[in-house]
C-alpha cells in the first residue's frame, strides 16, 4: 500500500464513526488525491476555489469536495455547481453570495458557519455576537438555498494543549446552543461540527468534533 493510503486507514480508524475524515490536498498533486481515493476517500479538502475547481474538472466525479479556506466572494460561482460542503462561511455577506450563487444553479448549497475562537487576530469568523445577530436577522431568514449544517473554528496555533481545549470547547457549547435553540428554523440540519486538523485533531474529537481536516499527516507537508 502506498503511504498515503496507509494514512487514510489509519485515520479513518482512528476517526470513524465519531467523525468524518475530510483529507486535506490543497498544493498536492492529483496524482497524490487519487491514491486517496483509490484507498476509499470521498472527502476531500481544498482552500483554494480555483485549484479545487481544477482538480474537480479532472477526478472521479464521485469524490465530496470541501471547501474550508477563506473565500472571496466573487470566485463563488466557481464552485457553486459542484461543492459539497462550505467550512468556512464567514460573513453574512459571503452567506448571501452562496446563496445567490445556490440559486441560480437550482440548489441548496451546505454551510458551515466558521466562529473565530482562536486568540490569533488573523483567523477569520464570526464572534458569538455576530453569529447570533446574523441568524436572528430578516436577511438571513430568506436565505433559502444555503443550509446551516453546522460550525467550524480553528484553534490557535501552539503547544499549549490547555488552551487549544478552552477553544475547542468554547466551540462545541455554542453549538449546543444553537442545535438545542429556536433560532434555526427546522430546515436546517444542524449536525456537524468541523474542528480538528493534524496538530489538534485528537484533542477535538475528545470535545465533540464530527469532523477533521487532516492534511500534511496524509499528503505529507506542504512546501
Ligand atoms: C490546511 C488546513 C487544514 C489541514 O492542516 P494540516 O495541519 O495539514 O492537517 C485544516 N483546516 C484548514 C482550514 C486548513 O486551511
Amino acid at each position: 500500500m502506498s503511504k498515503i493510503a496507509d494514512q487514510i486507514v489509519r485515520f479513518r480508524e482512528s476517526v470513524e464513526p465519531q467523525a468524518t475524515l475530510v483529507a486535506v490536498s490543497k498544493t498536492k498533486p492529483n496524482s497524490d488525491l487519487q491514491e486517496a481515493y483509490d484507498a476509499g476517500q470521498r472527502h476531500l479538502g481544498e482552500n483554494k476555489i480555483q485549484e479545487m475547481t481544477e482538480k474537480w474538472e479532472t477526478l472521479p466525479k464521485d469524490i465530496h469536495w470541501h471547501m474550508i479556506g477563506h473565500t472571496q466572494r466573487n470566485k463563488v460561482k466557481y464552485m457553486a455547481p459542484y461543492v459539497h460542503l462550505i467550512h468556512s462561511v464567514d460573513s453574512p455577506r459571503l452567506a448571501k453570495e452562496v446563496n445567490k450563487q445556490a440559486k441560480k444553479n437550482d440548489r441548496v448549497i451546505d454551510c458551515l458557519l466558521q466562529m473565530h475562537i482562536a486568540e490569533e487576530e488573523s483567523k477569520y469568523g464570526f464572534d458569538k455576537a455576530e453569529l447570533s445577530e446574523f441568524l436572528k436577522s430578516d436577511a438571513f431568514k430568506s436565505l433559502d438555498n444555503i443550509q446551516i449544517k453546522g460550525l467550524m473554528g480553528m484553534a490557535t496555533f501552539t503547544d499549549d494543549k490547555n488552551q487549544v481545549r478552552k477553544e475547542f470547547k468554547t466551540l462545541k457549547a455554542l453549538f449546543e446552543e444553537i442545535k438545542t435553540g429556536d433560532v434555526l428554523a427546522d430546515r436546517h440540519d444542524f449536525t456537524e461540527l468541523s474542528m480538528g486538523m493534524t496538530g489538534d485533531y485528537e484533542i477535538a474529537l475528545e470535545e465533540g468534533s464530527t469532523m477533521v481536516r487532516i492534511g500534511s499527516a496524509i499528503f505529507g507537508s506542504r512546501d
